[in-house]
């Protein structure tokens, strides 16, 4: 297999922004994708604000003109067919809606030269669930991030039963090439490794607090000095956002996660504490 050396980014939001960043400071050549011009002027100031923020983090070389350097890596177009004309990787990442994916990758099929990978960023849908409509079942698979690329650098490389293992393969080398951990998945798993890890986790904190029997602060303390951990969860849903952990325990029916949502909603959100991002959550920074 070749090495992969152009990569298109479809959907230049939270993650796109991120994950074509990180190619072009890595030296690939990036052609972010948007729907349209007034995206595409929001994603310049995204890519800048990232230029930014990887000098402020340390990551390494972006003070000595890598920041800038990866910010000339990167073209942009409002053109499917342009923008995948001499694509070798697409990587999707748009919003988290199964239709809307599916009508991406039947587009995306019909233009994209034969010999161009795809691969999905998407959290929760599994790559067998788009396979069908990438008209290439053989060369698709699921390449995901997670939130701050740069620091929080795991790329979780997850196949179906179709995917050629070379192209498995290009595209864990492509995960290396481009400073992320390949985290490579044998066969097709929800959540994949890191949130069947952090899931529970997480469902079992908020179990704790919302049944009375601990507070953040102590469940916190419990998880760093029992295990040497960091971080307890409640750093972590700092860390997510508190409006991200909202919208998932209001989406679950189960008593434990309205509750959980509820707290949530009330001693948080509608007091502007929504995590870090914020400067405050449940705890203050
Ligand atoms: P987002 O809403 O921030 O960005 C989505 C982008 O896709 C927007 O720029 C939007 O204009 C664009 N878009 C919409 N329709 C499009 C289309 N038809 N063609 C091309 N682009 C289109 O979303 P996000 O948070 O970046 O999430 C994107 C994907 O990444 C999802 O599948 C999500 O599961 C996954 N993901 C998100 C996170 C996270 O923390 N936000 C972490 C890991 C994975």
């Amino acid at each position: 297999m070749t090495e992969l050396k152009n990569i298109t980014v479809l959907g230049t939001g939270v993650l796109g922004s991120q994950i074509a960043f990180q190619g072009a400071f890595h030296g690939f050549s990036v052609t972010a994708y948007d729907i349209n011009d007034e995206v595409i002027s929001k994603a310049k100031a995204r890519f800048a604000q990232l230029a930014d923020i990887y000098v402020a983090d340390n990551v390494g070389g972006a003070a000595d003109g890598g920041a800038q350097r990866a910010l000339q890596n990167i073209t942009y177009s409002t053109d499917l067919a342009e923008a995948t004309a001499d694509a070798d990787l697409v990587i999707e990442a748009v919003p988290e809606n199964l239709e809307l994916k599916r009508e991406i990758y039947t587009k995306l099929a019909a233009v994209a030269p034969a010999k161009t990978i795809f691969a999905t960023n998407s959290s929760t849908l599994l790559p067998s669930d788009l396979k069908d409509f990438t008209g290439r079942p053989d060369r698709f698979l699921a390449l995901h991030y997670a939130n701050h690329v740069w620091r929080q650098n795991t790329a979780e490389v997850m196949g179906t039963t179709d995917t050629d293992p070379a192209v498995y393969q290009a595209v864990v080398d492509y995960a290396v090439a481009s400073g992320m951990v390949p985290i490579e998945l044998k066969k097709e798993k929800a959540g994949y490794v890191l949130n069947s890890l952090l899931v529970p986790l997480l469902d079992a904190a908020a179990e704790l607090v919302v049944g009375g029997y601990a507070d953040p602060e102590t469940v916190d303390k419990t998880w760093r000095i029992g295990t040497g951990a960091p971080l307890g969860p409640f750093q972590v849903y700092d860390i997510v956002g508190l409006t991200t952990a909202y919208n998932i325990s209001s989406a679950n029916p189960s008593p434990l996660a309205q509750r959980f949502a509820k707290l949530l909603k009330e001693e948080y959100i509608d007091k502007g504490k929504l995590g870090t991002a914020t400067g405050e959550g449940f705890y203050r920074y």
